[in-house]
């Protein structure tokens, strides 16, 4: 099964209203593979600016959500409210979220679950720290945090999941994974997804590589087997390079 090349752009707490307009525009004058979908995670203040001025083709992602719909849950932002602005998509578990914010991977499971029934699409992270790779533990940990997230979930809505796998050592380090890294761990995934979801979801669930992905190591990577497109933080605050990125997929 065909799975679509998706490049993310995760800004992350970045920005300006300057630089969003600039970025904006950028994705609206330019070009790249109809094969090759467009998700951009802006900060939650500009969510509703971006959805209206970046072009229709472009998803437009929050990069975290809360599990009730509404209620006292002060600083959070609901699925419902993403809906209201047209965001179809957001970015659950990164990283970031689990080490600053201490997001568990119950917790994670349970936004997943959450953003999936409310009609969201949702990019899940997940990815070993570098001493957990040192210590050879990196399938443990990433099955760990996949499971949490299968375990909240039946089989059809995996048609509304993509995977990031983000090695916590390769995040704004500028030490990217290689190819062959990448994509063993890729495979190990979907070996986990055919062994315990179904074989339909292992091969139609598109799993991204994110970790200083760059114009420079995008070409490399995009060629493996599975890796099916990037989340990509810091590279996509820079307009030039983003659409290089985008355009390393044909
Ligand atoms: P980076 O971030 O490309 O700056 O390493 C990736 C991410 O955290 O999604």
């Amino acid at each position: 099964m065909a799975r679509k090349f998706l490049v993310g752009g995760n800004w992350k707490m970045n920005g300006s209203s300057q630089l969003v307009s600039q970025l904006v525009k950028a994705l609206n004058e330019g070009s790249w593979s109809s094969n090759v979908e467009c998700v951009i995670a802006p900060p939650a203040p500009y969510l509703a600016s971006v959805r209206s001025g970046v072009r229709e083709a472009v998803g437009v992602a929050a990069q975290n959500v809360w599990v009730d719909p509404k209620g006292a849950f002060t600083g959070e932002i609901s699925t419902e409210m993403l809906k209201d602005l047209n965001i179809g998509w957001v970015i659950i578990g990164h990283s970031e979220r689990r080490s600053i914010y201490g997001e568990s991977d119950e917790l994670v499971g349970k936004k997943v679950a959450a953003a999936v029934k409310a009609g969201l699409k949702v990019i899940a992270c997940c990815g070993e720290s570098e001493s957990e790779r040192d210590a050879d533990k990196t399938t443990e940990v990433v099955f760990r945090q996949i499971k949490a997230i299968a375990d909240q979930l039946s089989p059809k809505d995996w048609a509304n999941i993509v995977i990031a796998y983000e090695p916590v050592w390769a995040i704004g380090t500028g030490k990217v994974a290689t190819p062959q890294q990448a994509q063993e761990v890729h495979k190990d995934i979907r070996n986990w997804l055919a062994k315990n979801v179904s074989s339909d979801v292992a091969d139609a669930t598109r799993i991204l590589y994110g970790g200083s992905v760059s114009a420079k190591s995008s070409p490399d990577l995009q060629k493996e087997k599975d890796i099916d497109g990037f989340l990509v933080g810091g590279a996509s605050l820079k307009d030039k390079e983003f659409l290089e990125i985008l355009n390393s997929r044909q």
